[in-house]
């Protein structure tokens, strides 16, 4: 038997690796050959999943959302487990799609990336405008006109 040390998840603490800023929810002894990784630990009729470890201490998460109806999720940045909310960090390095078992529960999951498609736009030339509408010039109609308009001859 080894004991254990078991955290709670919680917003609050969310990333959080130093275990003395936080509260020991349970001390446990179990088996030795139990790996808590990778399945779901019933706690009193709780279910949990492991979130983060360290040595003897595991921080586990409720899964409050435990629901075998629904369990889809949408637009997560990682591949995330609907059952347990682990996030897979490498997400980006998978195939298009797939299937996987969650490393924190043990869940089967099947994923697909979901692509949103966007454009990005520069100019390489602006087209010469063409002028249209424009007042024709008067034409003079003889040279006096025309020194006249241009005011050389005084009337
Ligand atoms: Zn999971």
């Amino acid at each position: 038997m080894r004991e254990i040390e078991l955290y709670l998840y919680e917003k609050s603490n969310y990333l959080l690796t130093d275990w003395e800023d936080m509260r020991i929810f349970k001390i446990l002894s179990i088996p030795e050959d139990i790996d808590l990784w990778e399945n779901i630990i019933d706690l009193d009729g709780k279910l949990y999943a492991i979130y983060w470890q360290q040595g003897n201490k595991y921080q586990i998460r409720e899964l409050e959302k435990f629901d075998v109806e629904e369990r889809e999720n949408w637009g997560e940045e990682e591949i995330t487990c609907p059952v347990c909310g682990f996030e897979f960090s490498d997400s980006w390095e998978f195939e298009d799609c797939g299937e996987i078992t969650c490393g924190a529960c043990g869940s089967e999951l099947e994923w697909n990336r979901m692509v949103e498609v966007s454009y990005s736009t520069v100019v390489t030339k602006i087209n010469e405008p063409i002028k249209l509408g424009e007042e024709e010039e008067e034409e003079d109609c003889c040279d006096e006109c025309a020194e006249i308009i241009n005011g050389t001859i005084e009337i």
